[in-house]
């Protein structure tokens, strides 16, 4: 099988292809990534020598780019990661959200659809459905009722797959995850912004009251789901992926500093984000009936060992938070 994989320079991209390729040994991958600052290419570093991995630069919204990898590598399946993913740059600047997740999916598809090929998966996001009341669950049928702007720029990509599916009979798949944890997670994103922080001593900034309720799947277990829906995914369909393993952005800090021994007084209220979204918690029975997906990791586990990894990888994110990131961190967050 001949995979095309967007966006896997990323945090869940390069997870999945080291999973695919691990898992499957007559898989080939293709990346395509721009390398936005999100996109590191030591994410997959292990990987430079294997022959059945292949990296280019480029854009999915090139519609000549892909077109020639498509062809040329004759590509079975597309799975499209990429996109700008984070909620607060897309309150300081929405436009690139439309961009790269409205129209860069456009041409994914558009391409997938002249080269009939035989599947195209989409990697969406429990957003789009909103927020939740303090109970309840996220299934594929909840409206979608995005609130920011990534979210909304992930819909938009949401229904333009589904009409293909309708419009064109195209083979296609929706996976809607929670929140993801795990290694090479970028550090503006809460577990390994907190770690970090708190391993370079630094205060650790929490919005609001911290008792935004968040659903966390570690990204193996996503890993496992999406490639179970490459190979049985019914066509047309869409699958929640979540680990049934909701916790407040407060339980998740305090949690870590237990862990590092280090006490809660560093944690820094801060305010809150514009719209932020109350709860997500998503409802897996659909992929656990149909495809007999179930997560691997118990929370605690796997948040304890993305901990070491993150202490025992320190080069790792300390190039990243030493260059053009630490920039936009004194903005966001203002110099500490
Ligand atoms: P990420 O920001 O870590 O990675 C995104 C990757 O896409 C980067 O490597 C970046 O360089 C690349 N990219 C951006 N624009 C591109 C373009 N125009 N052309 C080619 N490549 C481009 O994101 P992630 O956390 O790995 O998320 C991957 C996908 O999963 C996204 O579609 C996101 O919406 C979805 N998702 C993520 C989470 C999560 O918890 N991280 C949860 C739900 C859904």
């Amino acid at each position: 099988m001949k995979l095309l994989v967007t966006g896997g320079a990323g945090f869940i991209g390069s997870n999945f292809i080291r999973y695919v390729l691990n898992k499957h040994e007559d898989y080939t991958v293709v990346n395509l990534d721009k390398l936005t600052y999100a996109g590191n290419p030591d994410n997959l570093a292990d990987l430079e020598k294997d022959p059945r991995y292949v990296f280019v630069k480029g854009d999915i919204a090139h519609k000549e780019l892909v077109s020639m990898i498509v062809r040329q590598m004759e590509i079975d399946v597309i799975v499209n990661f990429a996109a700008e993913s984070h909620v607060d740059r897309s309150i300081s600047d929405p436009g690139i959200f439309v961009q790269t997740n409205i129209t860069g999916t456009q041409v994914l598809l558009e391409t997938a659809r002249e080269n009939k090929i035989k599947k195209y998966v989409q990697i969406s996001t429990d957003e789009v459905y909103g927020s939740l009341g303090e109970t309840g669950y996220f299934t594929e049928e909840t409206p979608l009722a995005p609130n920011s702007p990534y979210s909304a720029s992930k819909a938009g990509a949401d229904l333009l797959v589904r009409a293909y599916y309708e419009t064109y009979g195209m083979n296609v798949n929706i996976t809607r995850c929670s929140n993801n944890y795990g290694p090479y997670h970028f550090p503006e994103k809460l577990i390994p912004l907190m770690i970090t922080n708190a391993v370079e001593g630094k205060t650790l900034p929490v919005y609001g009251d911290g008792l935004n309720v968040r659903d966390w799947l570690h990204v193996t277990d996503h890993a496992a789901a999406i490639d179970l829906v490459i190979r049985d995914g019914r066509p047309g369909e869409v699958y929640n992926i979540g680990g049934h393993n909701e916790r407040t952005n407060l339980d998740i800090v305090r949690a870590i500093l237990d862990k590092l021994g280090m006490g809660h007084e560093r944690i820094q209220f801060v305010a809150d984000r514009l719209g932020h979204d109350r709860r997500y918690a998503i409802d897996p029975a659909k992929i656990t009936a149909e495809l007999g997906w179930k997560p691997q990791y118990t929370f605690e586990t796997g948040l304890a060992e993305t901990i070491d990894w993150y202490l025992a990888n320190r080069d790792w994110w300390h190039r990243i938070r030493t260059g053009d990131y630490q920039k936009y961190y004194s903005k966001q967050y203002g110099e500490r």
